[in-house]
């Protein structure tokens, strides 16, 4: 459990490293806690951690019933049949990657809860496999999403392509600092405030160029040994 702790308070530094380092402001830390049990979640929430992300609908259910108390964000790829649970269960979803899935989540939304939190995943390195929309399609398709009463658009989110050199590294946050500060020009009405990218390889590159939220699992957590999707 000290493990767990040193981990995180060490990541905490990082990111107060890397926001004096490139001038920015206080940015926001995700612990991502996929694969791993509600007992680490609790160790790291009693550190002070409020915010936690999750990739699979099934298991999250499962911690947010346990601890109902703290902001849970969907990350993960969302088939158009889970979007119920999703609507229902979480504050924010960062990988909403097709009008389709909005319109969903709005229509499941329940309005008691008030507007759930989206960001677009954007494409952004334009991979083939990968999901999400092209960055041209981003500034199109807003108008639409903005007009969804039970949902808030927030901004952008990207898993851009696996790169370990620092300079290859910023390109593609770059790009989405960039295409952000578009919408943001095109559309001032929206609350387009939120930047979510960066994970435990590539952080100090995201907020070098403007993450304003970082997702972070394994420099937390330690390894995952299991991907079930
Ligand atoms: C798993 C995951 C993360 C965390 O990645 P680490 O490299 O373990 O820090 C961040 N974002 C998304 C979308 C993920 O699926």
């Amino acid at each position: 459990m000290n493990t767990l702790i040193d981990n995180y308070q060490t990541v905490k530094q990082r990111l107060q490293q890397a926001q004096q380092t490139y001038h920015k402001p206080e940015v926001q830390l995700l612990a991502v806690s996929k694969t791993k049990p509600i007992e680490a979640v609790n160790v790291i929430a009693a550190q002070g951690q409020q915010c936690f992300g999750e990739n699979y609908v099934q298991e999250a259910l499962e911690k947010i019933a346990l601890r109902p108390d703290l902001e849970w964000h969907f990350i993960g790829p969302i088939q158009s049949n889970k979007t119920k649970p999703i609507a229902e269960n979480f504050a924010w979803v960062h990988s909403v990657d097709r009008l389709k899935i909005a319109q969903r989540l709005n229509d499941q939304r329940p309005v008691e809860l008030g507007k759930l939190h989206i960001l677009l995943e954007v494409n952004i390195s334009q991979e083939a496999s990968k999901a999400g929309f092209s960055p041209e399609e981003v500034c199109s398709v807003l108008p639409e999403i903005m007009a969804m009463k039970n949902l808030e658009c927030r901004g952008l989110m990207a898993i851009p392509e696996i790169a370990t050199d620092f300079e290859q590294q910023r390109q593609p946050f770059a790009k989405m600092r960039e295409l952000l500060a578009r919408c943001q020009a095109a559309f001032p009405e929206a609350k387009l405030d939120t930047l979510s990218m960066g994970m435990s390889g590539d952080l100090e590159a995201a907020i070098a160029e403007g993450a304003t939220l970082v997702r972070i699992g394994t420099d937390i957590f330690g390894a995952r040994n299991y991907h079930k999707n």
